[in-house]
């Protein structure tokens, strides 16, 4: 009998037991789900979200796996007393509402949507939004959330370019990588949507240089991480007309403080972290076939390399 251990906000655990129940069942595993415990050194398996009080991994002498429940994993990657492997989630559900947030926002400035959704001068300015063939998208970050937002916008008709660490080839994306492929992707695209973990390499990526390469007016879409955009860099670009928009999900500090000037700013929206979340049912199948896999000495799926930071 195994034990897993779920450490997540209290809100978390009506979500998920049912579903975590459910799927171990299927599995065949058999299993103790507690959402506390006294004996942390019997404890097999973690199932992890930030917030829910855990921080030191040292009492758990015999845990085999930390699973994520969250894709990004720049809260717990770098924790020292972390010994155990570390999965992050990749889930169908959560991939699909990333698909379909990031489709939303991109059409919103596509289209043009708020001349006409906010035209109280009853403007009559007849003039058609060109065809998504003609409009270049970038989308910085082609993993797994990445390629499906890509993935859709092709299937839109948009001029794709995606940008990647590592080369990749993707069925109708001008794929670039590296320092000298975001200078191509950079000062190319119309709109940028950043799908990038948060890293050492990758923190304040948007800055004053990389924002003066974007063509004037670019739209920038932001449902990585708040702190892959310098705000300040972001502010003075929104000023001098550089960006023409920012959408932004995510933020340094959340929920995003009152008095943070991106709330009343005019050409920004903010979104309070909702661009996609990791939905139970089917996150529940993916912590449970990786620990399916430790027991069958499988090798595990989704693996964060600690070095690399994602
Ligand atoms: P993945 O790990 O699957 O993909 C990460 C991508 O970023 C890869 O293509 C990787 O390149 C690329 N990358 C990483 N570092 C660099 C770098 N230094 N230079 C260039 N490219 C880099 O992550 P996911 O797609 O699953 O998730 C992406 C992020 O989305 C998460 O980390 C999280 O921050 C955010 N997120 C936001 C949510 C929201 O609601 N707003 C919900 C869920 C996630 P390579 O392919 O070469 O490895």
């Amino acid at each position: 009998m195994r034990t897993i251990l779920f450490s997540a906000p209290p809100a978390r655990w009506p979500q998920y037991e049912v579903p975590l129940r459910a799927a171990l069942a299927k599995a065949g595993i058999a299993a103790r789900l507690v959402n506390a415990t006294e004996h942390p050194e019997r404890v097999d398996y973690i199932v992890y979200a930030p917030n829910g009080g855990l921080s030191d991994f040292t009492p758990f002498t015999g845990c085999r796996a930390v699973l994520s429940l969250w894709a990004g994993v720049e809260g717990i990657v770098g924790n020292p007393t972390l010994t155990q492997p570390l999965c992050r989630m990749v889930d169908a559900g959560l991939e699909e509402g990333m698909r379909e947030w990031v489709a939303g926002h991109v059409l919103r400035h596509h289209l043009g949507m708020d001349a006409h959704i906010v035209n109280p001068t009853h403007d009559w300015a007849p003039i058609a939004p060109p065809l998504a063939r003609d409009r270049k998208v970038a989308v910085l970050g082609l993993g797994a959330l990445g390629q499906v937002a890509a993935g859709a916008l092709v299937g839109l008709g948009f001029d794709v370019l995606g940008w990647s660490r590592t080369p990749r080839s993707l069925d109708g994306i001008a794929c670039h990588h590296g320092d000298e492929g975001l200078v191509e992707v950079l000062t190319r695209a119309e709109i940028v949507v950043l799908l990038l973990p948060l890293t050492a390499q990758t923190e304040n990526l948007i800055d004053t240089e990389r924002l003066a390469w974007m063509p004037r007016g670019t739209v920038l879409i932001n449902p990585g991480r708040g702190a892959l955009i310098d705000d300040d860099a972001l502010l003075a670009a929104l000023a001098s007309g550089r960006i023409g928009h920012a959408t932004l999900d995510v933020f340094r500090t959340e929920p995003l403080p009152a008095e943070h000037p991106f709330w009343a700013h005019p050409k920004v929206t903010v979104t309070p972290h909702i661009a996609s979340e990791t939905r139970p049912e089917s996150a529940a199948r993916v912590i449970v076939e990786n620990i399916r896999r430790v027991e069958a000495d499988e090798p595990l799926l989704h693996l964060v390399d600690r070095a690399r930071g994602y």
